[in-house]
């Protein structure tokens, strides 16, 4: 078949980071975006809630964008769908899992879809414009993850959202090989596939191995057995369920998003909980410590988060008791390390046991290793190959192991955010660069907070603020009173004492020689401080004439 036209492959997110998945594909003016992900912050974006894809282009041409596609109902897919589609109403296709799990994301953002929200079951397939879209089951840490075989003038693409090939995965519902092998006979001219464990020899694990694991800690568990993990691995949910109830213990759900994801899971079938199983949390905590089993969220150490606040003392609920045992079931994202390895002491501090992967396996990837990212590629024996999902390290490890199984290396391409394939004439060229950075969400404030503000927080927190406040004469420009000076977080309150009255001189020494700005106060003042204790605080000053 002779290929026509100009596909462009349009990364946003996902491409040198984990998370915010977003990729867009562009044919003749017209758009398809596939995901539409957040990521969690690092521990130095101080009071970010998390972040977005920068889809500045997809909203300056929100007309052209015909449908959005969502491959599982993970945080770095969907997280950020309410947002989107506030921008640019287009319809939305996925599996009924996954858009039960944008049905409840809206609704807890208030954010009604001012568009139509299209179920598609895995081995279907829809025709957007000028894309065909077959989706085809794919084995992950949720159930009803699909990749798609997207089909243009241009040619045939794979993508290749998260997978693994897990030969018995906990809902019994294997990849689906058979497409994959169909895509392969149709000649595939693009594959685009998962990065996240390119750096990671052999076979991922089957999520199989857990229950075993879990059984083992419930049974050595005396009292309360308090599992978190992400309120959207629906999958461990279901080995918690069926190891709790092995165990003759009952299970109750704490905190919103867990309630919510297990509820609509159990509605649509895709996960296996019988009611008499499932005890709520108030009549949880009367029962027995020997009868329960908690399942909430907070594997990350997220301060906000049940398992976080339980490390602090601070979850209205209910309290962490001596004898509770802690299962953290997820691996840390990567940035995330230390604030579990802080949340791990606290929780040991207060008598939990804690579990966690490095002492016992309650954690396999949802992810493929390099054994299985090698046998997809040969599968599908793709004539061009882009890898997706990952730092760029494991972006460029996953080329390498495409050029290992025979992908020639001129047609494999390591590209970043922002930074456009395209696939015209069975050739694939780099196309132009568009923004594809961070966009910081804050509360309700979308964007707005920048690098600078984060490089003015790590500074606040880092060595605290000196605040000045002076009123001078409007007429002849003398101080009114002395300054007032507030310090917070800078030295301890008897140090900051200590220095006042060379700081009060020096503001004085400079307004009396008649100063032009506040700067030159600031500046008195910053230079006195570094030299008597080596820090520099932010100074700020407010100056009001009278
Ligand atoms: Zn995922
Ligand atoms: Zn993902």
């Amino acid at each position: 078949m002779s290929k026509q036209g100009k596909l462009k492959i349009i990364p946003l997110g996902g491409l040198g980071e984990v998370g915010k998945n977003m990729t867009a594909y562009e044919f003749h003016n017209q758009i398809l975006v596939v995901d539409a992900g957040i990521m969690f912050p690092t521990n130095d974006m101080v009071g970010i809630d998390y972040i977005i894809p920068d889809y500045e282009y997809l909203r300056k041409r929100a007309d052209k964008v015909i449908g959005i596609v969502i491959t599982h109902g993970h945080e770095d897919h969907i997280g950020a769908i309410h947002h989107v589609l506030n921008d640019i109403p287009a319809p939305v296709y996925a599996t009924p899992l996954t858009l039960g799990l944008i049905e409840g994301k809206l609704m807890r953002n208030n954010a009604s879809a001012k568009t139509s929200l299209n179920k598609v079951q895995a081995g279907g397939s829809v025709e957007i414009g000028p894309f065909k879209v077959e989706f085809f089951h794919v084995c992950h840490s949720i159930p009803d993850a699909v990749g798609l075989g997207i089909t243009t003038p241009a040619g045939l693409v794979v993508h290749m959202s998260d997978f693994k090939f897990d030969q018995t995965p906990v809902d019994g519902w294997p990849t689906d090989f058979a497409k994959l092998a169909e895509f392969s006979r149709r000649g595939v001219d693009l594959l685009l596939s998962d990065s996240t464990n390119s750096e990671r020899a052999g076979w991922t694990p089957s999520e199989k191995v857990i229950g075993p694991a879990f059984e083992k800690v419930f049974a050595d568990a005396k009292g309360r057995i308090i599992v978190a993990t992400f309120a959207s691995l629906i999958s461990r949910v279901q080995q918690v369920a069926d190891a709790t109830a092995k165990l003759g213990r009952k299970m109750t759900l704490a905190g919103p998003s867990m309630v919510d994801n297990v509820k609509i899971a159990r509605k649509l079938g895709y996960l296996d909980i019988p009611d008499e199983l499932l005890v709520p949390i108030d009549q949880a905590l009367k029962m027995q410590d020997h009868k329960v089993v908690i399942m909430c969220t907070g594997s990350q150490g997220e301060p906000s988060s049940i398992v976080g606040r339980l490390s602090s003392g601070t979850n209205r609920q209910f309290d962490l008791k001596q004898g509770d045992t802690v299962v953290l079931s997820s691996h840390p994202i990567p940035g995330n390390e230390e604030t579990i390895s802080k949340t791990i002491n606290r929780l040991l501090r207060k008598g939990a046991n804690v579990i966690y992967d490095a002492i016992a396996p309650v954690h396999v990837s949802g992810h493929a290793s390099q054994e299985e990212q090698k046998l997809l590629i040969s599968l599908v024996q793709p004539k061009h190959f882009i890898p997706i999902h990952g730092e760029l390290r494991q972006l460029r490890r996953h080329a390498k192991l495409a050029v290992e199984v025979g992908v020639p290396e001129q047609d494999v391409m390591v590209i970043e955010n922002g930074q456009i394939a395209v696939l015209a004439g069975g050739k694939i060229t780099l196309g132009e660069r568009i923004p594809g950075d961070y966009v910081f969400v804050d509360g309700e404030s979308v964007g707005d907070v920048d690098f600078d503000i984060m490089r003015e927080r790590n500074k606040l927190a880092r060595n605290g603020i000196f605040l000045i406040d002076i009123s001078v004469d409007k007429l002849n420009g003398r101080l009114l009173h002395d300054p007032e000076i507030i310090t917070r977080g800078f030295v301890s309150q008897e140090d900051a004492e200590a220095l006042m009255p060379e700081v009060r001189k020096r503001i004085m020494d400079v307004v009396n020689e008649g100063y032009d700005n506040e700067k030159d106060i600031v500046n008195a003042v910053r230079t006195y401080l570094y030299d008597e204790t080596k820090r520099k605080p932010m100074v700020l000053v407010t100056l009001s004439k009278g």
